[in-house]
């Protein structure tokens, strides 16, 4: 019988929250940050400390970091990887500007960065402005939940991925007490 063992990812709850802030306060650009904790098994991060990267050129679609890698060094923590954000885009239909909605799937790009790059994980979060909540829907593989900043309110996915060594999505856990904020 073979047997695969999934990857998993668990974010604990600081980290968790500086994801969310980080994505936050770039809104309308890509937010960029570098993860750090430890690998307890195989396939198995626990995501303890977060660095969002503060000096970059961002774009909606990308952000190049200004300080090269130097904020990955390993210190208190391993270096895991890095998350990024995709934001919605607009585009002008009749006339009317609208936006498209961001998801968090791997893009090509990220596929062939992640490849090539040293990084074991990657966490990406779509975040979009929304006006109306819908149910939200588990999964063992996404992340979904609402954030309401300055009584605005957003939706966000969040999915982890790993190599394997081909890219997988890893099963993502967040503590209950985390839970009760994003439901
Ligand atoms: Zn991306």
């Amino acid at each position: 019988m073979s047997f695969k063992k999934v990857g998993r990812i668990y974010i604990q709850d600081k980290p968790f929250e500086g994801i969310l802030r980080s994505a936050y306060e770039c809104l309308n650009v890509e937010c960029m940050g570098f993860l750090f904790g430890k690998s307890i098994a195989d396939k198995n991060f626990v995501i303890q400390q977060v660095h969002p990267i503060q000096l970059a050129r961002r774009t909606a679609c990308s952000s190049q970091p200004l300080s090269g890698v130097r904020a990955g060094w390993s210190f208190m923590h391993d270096y895991l990887g890095s998350m990024h954000s995709h934001v919605p885009s607009r585009c002008q239909i009749d006339k009317v500007q609208d936006y498209i909605r961001a998801y968090a799937d791997i893009s090509p790009s990220d596929k062939a960065d992640f490849l090539e790059d040293e990084n074991s994980i990657e966490l990406i979060l779509a975040l979009n402005f929304v006006r109306v909540r819908r149910k939200l829907i588990n999964s063992p593989y996404k992340i979904a939940g609402y954030i309401k900043p300055e009584n605005r309110t957003y939706r966000f996915e969040l999915i982890g991925y790993y190599k394997d060594p081909r890219i997988r999505r890893a099963q993502l856990e967040i503590s209950d007490r985390a839970r009760s904020f994003i439901s």
